[in-house]
């Protein structure tokens, strides 16, 4: 069989990047733009929620680390005991995670024999972890960064409402190629993107059969989900308005130095149709689609329906109050 057409590298990235968690600063504990497959770290007041991935699977690829707060660690009389009976074990799976520079003082002794954390999977290599922020009140400090802090270790694990399998994050991929397809001009962008008439047809007609044979093309479901239009066409699922293959590589038409007109297409990213929150996992097939970066800035937060609640509200206090537009 010949080789599989390749994708402009832009989309490809683009594609890729969707199996990814989002950046995390160096005085966050999470790690920076890994797979979705990572550890996740799960706080303790959603461990009964998170404890096994809400995805039908029995465990996390990679394991989980639960993060115990000092204050509920300290103030109880037997914490390990309390810990056991949820299936925990300091240093095994779970760690105590200082965030507050009151709490790291008052347990300087009890933690003094203590070492920090090394380690994603079991054994951890140690107790606890520390991110505690510069503080310039009167009474502050330094940061105080402790565990997972080396180049290559940076950050103890993901957010646990950013997991999904290795097994999800591909099929996410095959749906969201799909998708970027079924934009109206994807056959000629793509082939002003440099792909030849014939690597776009291959790659088109493998893509569609791909998502097809493994049922993640269900057009009516994804029109439901406003993925596509009532067309079949991909469309932001905020403004319904429908998506340009070229927003998915501005970057690139722009360097080409391309008409100054199509320097207004706007940029794609990857959509939350149900947006994220602990207790569910948002990454999965039929909750993904492509929208334009702004739509998904103005979205993210609340969903969907609450946005275009807010933005009626907008334009009608707008109009109410006599300005017209
Ligand atoms: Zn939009």
């Amino acid at each position: 069989m010949a080789k599989e057409a390749k994708l402009p590298q832009l989309i490809d990235r683009k594609i890729y990047k969707t199996g990814q968690t989002r950046g995390a600063d160096d005085d966050e504990i999470y790690q920076n733009r890994v797979s979705r497959s990572s550890t996740v770290l799960i706080p303790l007041a959603h461990f009964q929620n998170c404890q096994v991935p809400a995805d039908g699977t029995s465990e996390y690829s990679s394991g989980f680390i639960t993060l115990v707060p000092p204050s509920w660690y300290f103030s109880r009389k037997n914490p390990n005991e309390e810990l056991k009976g949820m299936g925990l074990s300091l240093g095994s799976n779970c760690l105590i995670f200082f965030e507050d520079r009151n709490d790291w003082v008052m347990a300087e002794k009890q933690i003094s024999k203590w070492t920090p954390a090394t380690s994603r999977t079991s054994p951890l290599g140690g107790q606890y972890i520390a991110r505690i922020s510069a503080n310039t009140a009167i009474n502050g400090g330094d940061k105080i960064q402790v565990g997972f802090t080396t180049t290559s270790k940076k950050g103890a694990g993901i957010r646990v409402y950013e997991y999904a399998s290795t097994d999800t994050i591909k099929s996410c991929r095959i749906q969201l190629e799909a998708i970027m397809w079924l934009c109206r001009d994807a056959a000629e962008t793509l082939e002003e993107m440099g792909m030849t008439r014939n690597e776009v047809k291959e790659r088109r007609d493998l893509s569609i059969d791909k998502a097809e044979e493994s049922g993640l093309l269900k057009k009516n479901e994804l029109i439901t989900l406003r993925i596509l239009n009532k067309e079949g066409f991909a469309c932001c699922p905020l403004c319904l308005d429908e998506l340009s293959a070229a927003g998915f590589g501005t970057r690139l038409i722009q360097a080409a130095g391309r008409e100054v007109a199509d320097l207004t297409v706007t940029e794609i990213s990857l959509f939350h149709i149900d947006e994220l929150r602990v207790g569910t996992l948002g990454h999965r097939p039929y909750n993904l689609g492509w929208g334009h970066h702004h739509c998904n800035v103005v979205a993210k937060d609340s969903g969907i329906m609450p946005t275009l609640t807010w933005l009626q509200e907008i334009v009608d206090r707008n109009r109410s109050a006599g300005y017209n537009f």
